[in-house]
């Protein structure tokens, strides 16, 4: 079962990747996409990291460090990515920031099967979860 809003909040924020409040950060965030109508793609025009798998990511430096844009998008418009989640496109399209429409949290097998591994799973959650206001 999807979480509900009211579950996915209340789950620990010690175990996520913080919602990204800095309105320096933003202003510096919102200099490398356009935003485009909510059903179009958003691309990333700023740096770029290569995935293993699915080609170039959109790149931002946070936290003194390069981290994913879509994440990073997520974080800031959305909220907190909970541990062991994954921010995905419903596009299939790395560099996309439409964090309207495209970006949904869930998981990855390759992570799970990874995390498993090494004993760092917690619990089930599997299902994807779609932030409020997403629809199809
Ligand atoms: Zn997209």
């Amino acid at each position: 079962m999807p979480l509900t809003l009211a579950e996915w909040l209340q789950l620990p924020t010690d175990l996520a990747e913080y919602r990204i409040t800095d309105p320096r950060v933003i202003a510096r965030f919102e200099k490398f996409f356009i935003r485009g109508a909510d059903d179009e793609c958003w691309l990333w025009q700023g740096g770029m990291i290569n995935g293993r798998r699915s080609g170039a990511y959109g790149g931002f430096s946070a936290d003194r460090q390069t981290q994913l844009a879509h994440r990073i998008a997520h974080r800031i418009y959305i909220g907190p990515i909970p541990v062991g989640l994954k921010v995905c496109h419903i596009c299939d399209n790395p560099r996309c920031v439409n964090y309207v429409k495209h970006l949904f949290l869930g998981t990855d097998q390759e992570n799970m099967l990874d995390a498993s591994i090494k004993g760092k799973l917690h619990g089930g959650i599997r299902t994807a979860i779609f932030p409020p206001g997403w629809s199809e």
